[in-house]
């Protein structure tokens, strides 16, 4: 075990790397490209919690995300139609929206930006679109322009084919097609003269026409210099050797006079179990499907509970009963006291408001699984059980409350149910009394307990296992039971 948490410790070497500030400020950000996939969740969530950390140091701490909508138009997803190819090289602000109003890039950041206020993340987020087409970068451009043949230097450090000798570390996009299919002519001061593949020719002025934009290497740099960033974390594309912050950071010193943020690695997110997503039907999972099984805090809690360079799963299957346990167990230690230092840090971080003075009161997953399959349960977990056993729950788990005795018994087990009836009707049982009850019905019937639990279960739930027989029995409710068991002829 660590001495300090893990977030905990990121805010530390913040505060040690970048002295004392009046404000620190965290990043994260994506290109709204399609559907934001749950990895990259993990991104954000990581911000969030350093920033979380800071704020409990009492540092005072500005968080942002960066949604680049100004990048271009790539690849048309799986769940996007094919016409969409049209738009390649466009902007994916500048495209519209494959499901409905507003742009493509709106679509798909709507729908993170209210999946993120359900975990109580809310950064303050920037549109590169709107801040390009502002000319906000006019400057850092101008040094980036200036300077391009030490940046083509750091860049190919790193790569097995120098960079050509026009090369430009920015792109313009068209502005009769849209498209930066563009071919740069000449740069004079601000001025940059332009054609393009539709045929079009121009010449703009950067500080008043906000249609070029850096291209990524130079542009993340350029952006963690205008935003003064302190801390950003980054997947494993950006962060082996020669990736995108390793030149980010020699660009940002070297061009900007910007010392890079401090950097946090984060591994992948597996999913396990469930549905198939088949990466070919484009149907990635987004945070919206682990909140149809997952209460806020506990995805929390998935991802608070490992740090981030270390990969994990997040389970559909059967181990999401696990899980639930887990946490009420750390929430049970918590509140009585027997909580480590760090699992205090987990349960904390872990929550989506403040922590709440007395113990939240809850049933647990198991025990729902039953109750809501014969109904009587509501409220936010029961509904999350419910979405778990009709899409991802085994067979085994699932049943239906019988109303009819679909099967043939023996007479011995004909014997056993009515005896049960008979207590059940004359007496109020605890779940231990009534478990000891189904042992003395079989001693006086002589019927093999097996025979007796098949038979109770495939009259109560029409299969031969379930949930544990005395529980289901009370939870049903002795007179629903002792009517269905009258049936028994
Ligand atoms: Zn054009």
């Amino acid at each position: 075990m660590e001495k300090f948490f893990w977030a905990d410790a990121i805010a530390d070497k913040i505060i040690k790397e970048k002295g004392k500030k009046k404000q620190y400020v965290c990043a994260s950000g994506i290109t709204p490209s399609g559907t934001i996939h749950i990895g990259n969740f993990r991104e954000v969530i990581t911000t969030d919690l350093a920033v979380r950390a800071l704020k409990d140091k009492g540092k005072n701490v500005r968080f942002i995300y960066s949604w680049d909508d100004y990048d271009r138009f790539r690849k048309v997803p799986a769940n996007v139609s094919k016409d969409y190819e049209k738009y390649i090289g466009m902007s994916v602000s500048g495209i519209p929206s494959p499901f409905g109003k507003g742009s493509y890039a709106e679509y798909f950041e709507k729908e993170f930006e209210k999946s993120l206020e359900k975990v109580g993340i809310k950064p303050e987020f920037i549109r590169q679109s709107l801040m390009h087409k502002k000319c906000k970068y006019a400057l850092l451009i101008k040094k980036a322009l200036d300077k391009k043949n030490e940046i083509k230097k750091i860049l190919n450090k790193y790569r097995k084919d120098s960079l050509k000798k026009s090369w430009l570390p920015l792109n313009v996009y068209c502005e009769k097609c849209k498209k930066d299919f563009t071919k740069i002519i000449n740069v004079k001061g601000y001025i940059i003269e332009y054609e393009c593949d539709c045929g079009f020719k121009g010449k703009f002025d950067y500080r008043k026409k906000g249609i070029v934009k850096l291209s990524w290497r130079t542009d993340w740099p350029a952006r963690w210099t205008y935003e003064k960033v302190d801390f950003e974390p980054g997947g494993i594309d950006h962060s082996v050797q020669g990736g995108s912050f390793m030149t980010g950071k020699e660009i940002a010193k070297k061009i900007f006079n910007y010392s890079a943020p401090l950097y946090q690695f984060y591994e992948w997110v597996r999913i396990k179990g469930g549905k198939e997503f088949a990466s070919s039907s484009g149907n990635v999972v987004n945070l919206n499907d682990v909140l149809e099984i997952y209460e806020p805090e506990i995805l929390r809690y998935i991802f608070v509970s490992t740090r981030p360079n270390k990969g994990f799963a997040i389970s559909f299957d059967n181990d999401v009963i696990k899980i639930y346990d887990e946490y009420d167990d750390l929430e049970h230690r918590y509140y009585e006291g027997l909580a480590s230092a760090q699992e205090k840090r987990i349960y904390e971080l872990s929550q989506v408001k403040e922590v709440a003075k007395k113990k939240p009161e809850k049933m647990s997953f198991k025990h729902l699984i039953t109750l809501v399959q014969i109904g009587k349960a509501k409220g936010k977990r029961a509904k999350k059980v419910k979405n778990w056993l009709e899409n991802y729950a085994s067979e085994d788990f699932r049943f239906e409350l019988q109303e009819k005795i679909k099967i043939k018994l023996d007479t011995k087990q004909k014997q056993a149910l009515k005896a049960l009836k008979e207590s059940l009707a004359v007496k109020d049982f605890t779940e231990d009394e009534l478990f000891n009850e189904f042992y003395n019905i079989c001693e006086a019937v002589d019927i093999d307990v097996k025979e007796f639990f098949e038979g109770a279960y495939e009259v109560i739930i029409g299969k031969i296992k379930g949930p544990r027989l005395a529980s289901l029995i009370l939870a049903v409710g002795k007179g629903k039971i002792i009517k269905l068991l009258e049936k028994v002829k």
